[in-house]
């Protein structure tokens, strides 16, 4: 596995994810003021047990607190109240819950795991909020609804950071498991191949697998679409085709929104990006030149053999951004007319059109069941690692589905996993 560092930019300061960071602080006063550090050497009148029983009791108690706190939030959603709730004036970043999210038993569940009430010496960490929120999100969308769909990111994902789905891996079985279940899936990358076999080179596990897979109907092999590029190009499942994918004209899957937007417009846009990532390459000196494709532009290293530093995309990235965001051009879109995302990908810089939110969308609708019809967002979850960093590509799907966010494709395993024991669960 690649080492992933992270670089420390102005950004990252107030880049935080502030709801997490808030349970965190939450969690962390019974864990000052009742976990037993000095049971390690004074042990008269001491129980490990009693003190983890404690911590665990109020932690439950706290998350249950929280869980009222957004069933709250909720309220005030759905009645569109113009007063802020609670939630709202002590996180004002928070967003929409489209489920409610059951924390306290997620919590349970979580602890039962990690073993969050029995330390003394490290506090409930950012990393146990995160999973709890995820095992919250797995449980409201198989207990309060039927999941249908679940989209995945690629990268990190599924896979290493620039790695692919290799047949050995263990999130393939788990994939089609969900397919059999007639739960459809979107893998929605940025790679932004406009071939079917970059894809399958990427993804041929899974591709190799659905296609032999006895478990599966022919109807279920249909189950699962890749849209790359973000929002640009998607890919249907193509038993004779080599590459087992088909390219889909895009007049077939062009959410109305989407179809709005005018070649001009995004060919304005691109020029602006394109611009501004040609002033970059100048400014710091990148050993990179520039691509154009018809819905993205991008720098890519000049010699594959030459890595960009970590810290030259990312300040690429955030200049192409302010650029875009700033210049006439930028404005006049307003990010509405045409929107965009700009990102990191490890060795380059692009600038898509579109985003996962409306990557997301495509999906939805690609197998709402015609006539405009969609796929609800509490019947979808988006799978991705991109909810901090730099463009965080994963966070965009927010506004349109329910959202998990794991760290390794090691983590996306563990969290189909749940998601199989609570589809199976629900159905008993
Ligand atoms: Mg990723």
């Amino acid at each position: 596995m690649t080492t992933r560092y992270r670089v420390e930019y102005a950004l990252k300061t107030h880049r935080r994810d502030q709801l997490i960071e808030w349970i965190k602080g939450l969690l962390a006063v019974p864990f000052v003021l009742y976990s037993q550090p000095t049971g390690i050497f004074e042990t008269n009148g001491f129980s490990i047990t009693r003190m983890s029983e404690e911590a665990h009791r109020r932690y439950a108690e706290i998350m249950r607190d929280v869980e009222f706190m957004i069933d709250d939030h909720i309220a005030h959603q759905a009645e569109s109240i113009s007063v802020p709730s609670k939630l709202k004036l002590l996180v004002p970043p928070v967003g929409t819950f489209f489920t409610r999210l059951p924390l306290e038993a997620a919590f349970k569940f979580q602890d039962r795991k990690r073993f969050i009430s029995s330390r003394r010496f490290v506090s409930p960490s950012f990393n146990d909020v995160r999973l709890i929120l995820n095992s919250a999100q797995i449980m409201a969308v198989t207990t309060y609804g039927t999941l249908q769909l679940a989209t995945f990111d690629g990268d990190v994902t599924l896979y290493d950071d620039g790695e692919s789905l290799e047949p050995s891996s263990p999130v393939i079985p788990r994939m089609i498991d969900l397919m059999r279940k007639n739960v459809k899936i979107g893998i929605v990358t940025a790679a932004g191949y406009t071939t079917a076999d970059r894809y399958y080179a990427r993804l041929h596990g899974l591709l190799n697998e659905i296609a032999q897979s006895t478990a599966l109907t022919p109807q279920q092999r249909q189950n699962i679409v890749i849209m790359g590029g973000e929002a640009n190009y998607l890919f249907e499942f193509c038993e004779t085709s080599p590459h087992l994918l088909a390219p889909v004209p895009r007049e077939r899957w062009l959410t109305a929104e989407m179809a709005s937007w005018s070649d001009t417009s995004i060919d304005a846009l691109l020029d602006v990006a394109e611009t501004a990532l040609r002033d970059s390459i100048k400014t710091l000196s990148l050993p990179a030149t520039l691509m154009r494709k018809d819905r993205a532009v991008g720098i890519i290293p000049s010699d594959p053999n030459v890595r960009i530093p970590r810290e030259s995309l990312e300040e690429t990235v955030l200049v192409v951004q302010k650029i875009l965001e700033l210049s006439v051009g930028g404005r006049d879109f307003n990010n509405k007319v045409v929107p965009f995302c700009a990102f990191n990908g490890g060795r380059d810089v692009f600038v898509d059109i579109g985003d996962k939110s409306w990557g997301v969308s495509v999906c939805q609708k690609w197998f709402g069941g015609g006539e405009g019809k969609m796929i609800r967002p509490e019947e979808t979850l988006h799978v991705g690692d991109q909810f901090l960093s730099a463009g965080s590509n994963d966070f965009k799907a927010r506004s349109v589905a329910t959202t998990a966010w794991i760290a390794s494709p090691a983590e996306t395993v563990e969290l189909l996993d749940e998601l199989a024991d609570f589809m199976g669960k629900k159905i008993s």
